[in-house]
């Protein structure tokens, strides 16, 4: 089997919410079509006088609440998700204003609301594809097919894996991974960071300062989520939570409840943040920014875990996150909300586990907890925002990688019948089961029964 070859980098991108699909997977298209459109011969674009951008699937059905077409926009004015600024979203907030796209020779008018809402159910090859035309008339001077495919990753039709090196411990699966670790004595972190310098070419140093990068970002949208009170945007006009709940944590001097209580408020601070738009890390993605964030947080505040340990502990989650994304899928529109939350509270009780200095096997089983615990689970997004139930659903998954951590760590290793490998292939086989209307349309389950209301 082909082994896994993501970086972490890739796992772990930041840049603006509310959902990783709809935002930054089509604000890189919107750069990407732009580049290319200054590639065309100067006569083609001279005569270019229009622009059709068409979205389906999830982008269709609920990418309006996502922001989608701001986000598309966005990028085919030049920006790059990680590098865009928290409210770079909020310019585009009236869809009927025209921006002037520079087409190199002349600019184009185009405003958000031009971008066409296609079918929900469709045959491209995959559920949220985006086709962006240049037109003269109705000539088509360039098309390309995008497909947003989860986690913030673009792929395009006729797109092929670039050129990287290959990995030092190639592995697909959890048991290849353990095969590793044992014949080779080598921890996991050791792997992942190995694999990573080969695959990518960058040094260890660089991984590190990436990963402290990673980190500080997660923190900042913990902080400023647990300092942030107000409503969310969007009509549904939801409050924001986290600062009531950590106020009470904070009464309760973070003893007993009093630290579930806090635990919570990180994961609903940074999903908050991710709901305003704001920069956030995908892990492994928008929708489910608050759970790893919600970890690293408590492991520093509230177990005083060093640096080094934080950095592998979320290696160990990246190894998770690999193999779910590889043998299953980290997108909503694909599997549903168990591959959102789901694979990011794996990942949690994984990097837990990892960090507090258990080796593999409590670590794996950590990770099989959790996610046997989401397995099935739905995406529903109420009036497709990514609010209600998805922040509180966080802040549930935090919980849940802690309590799994807790499973795993007490008990005896020879208790646990399921391994992650097969854990993960039973979320593959419940996505391909699960209805369509319940992977990220909004048609189906608490969005239906919540707009009926
Ligand atoms: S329900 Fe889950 S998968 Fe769906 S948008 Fe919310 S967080 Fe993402």
């Amino acid at each position: 089997m082909v082994p896994v070859t993501t970086s972490i980098f890739e796992l772990l991108k930041i840049g603006p919410g509310p959902s990783s699909s709809h935002t930054i997977g089509p604000m890189k298209a919107g750069f990407d079509f732009m580049r290319l459109i200054r590639e065309l011969p100067e006569a083609d674009r001279k005569r270019a006088d229009g622009l059709e951008i068409r979205l389906f699937g999830s982008l269709s059905a609920t990418g309006e609440g996502h922001g989608t077409p701001r986000a598309i926009l966005s990028g085919m004015l030049g920006s790059q998700p990680d590098t865009c600024g928290a409210d770079t979203l909020e310019r585009f907030m009236d869809k009927d204003k025209p921006f002037d796209l520079d087409l190199g020779v002349k600019f184009l008018p185009f405003a958000p609301g031009e971008i066409i809402m296609d079918a929900v159910q469709h045959d491209y090859a995959h559920p949220n594809t985006m086709i962006f035309r240049l037109k003269a008339g109705d000539t088509v001077l360039l098309e390309r097919i995008y497909y947003s495919v989860g986690g913030g990753f673009l792929r395009w039709e006729g797109w092929e894996e670039p050129q990287r090196g290959d990995p030092v411990y190639p592995y697909s699966t959890m048991a290849e991974l353990k095969k590793h670790l044992c014949e080779r004595s080598i921890r996991l972190h050791e792997l992942i960071l190995a694999n990573e310098m080969s695959i990518t070419g960058a040094t260890e140093d660089e991984i590190n300062m990436g990963l402290d990068h990673i980190i500080s970002v997660m923190e900042q949208a913990v902080e400023t989520g647990i300092q942030t009170s107000g409503v969310l945007p969007g009509p549904i006009g939801l409050q924001r939570k986290a600062a009531a709940m950590y106020n009470r944590a904070r009464q309760e001097y973070f003893q007993g409840p009093g630290f579930i209580k806090a635990l919570n408020a990180y994961a609903l601070a940074a999903s908050e943040e991710n709901a305003a738009g704001h920069c956030v890390v995908t892990a492994p993605t928008c929708g489910a920014a608050g759970v790893i964030p919600a970890i690293i947080f408590m492991l520093k505040r509230h177990t005083g875990a060093l640096q080094t340990e934080l950095r592998e502990g979320l290696l160990a989650a990246c190894a998770i996150g690999f193999l779910c994304k590889h043998n299953a899928s980290i997108s909503g529109a694909e599997v549903g909300c168990q591959g959102e939350v789901g694979v990011a509270s794996t990942m949690a009780a994984a990097m837990i586990a990892y960090a507090r200095g258990y080796r593999f096997q409590v670590t794996e089983n950590a990770a099989e907890i959790a996610l046997e615990h989401h397995l099935g689970l739905t995406c529903d997004p109420v009036g497709g925002f990514v609010q209600i139930p998805c922040i509180e659903r966080n802040a549930m998954g935090a919980v849940k990688a802690f309590n799994a951590y807790l499973i795993a760590s007490t008990l005896d290793e020879s208790y646990q019948k399921v391994d992650l490998d097969k854990a993960i292939r039973a979320m593959a086989q419940t996505g391909r089961d699960m209805s369509g209307k319940y992977k990220e349309t909004s048609e189906a389950g608490l969005a239906l029964s919540f707009t009926e209301c």
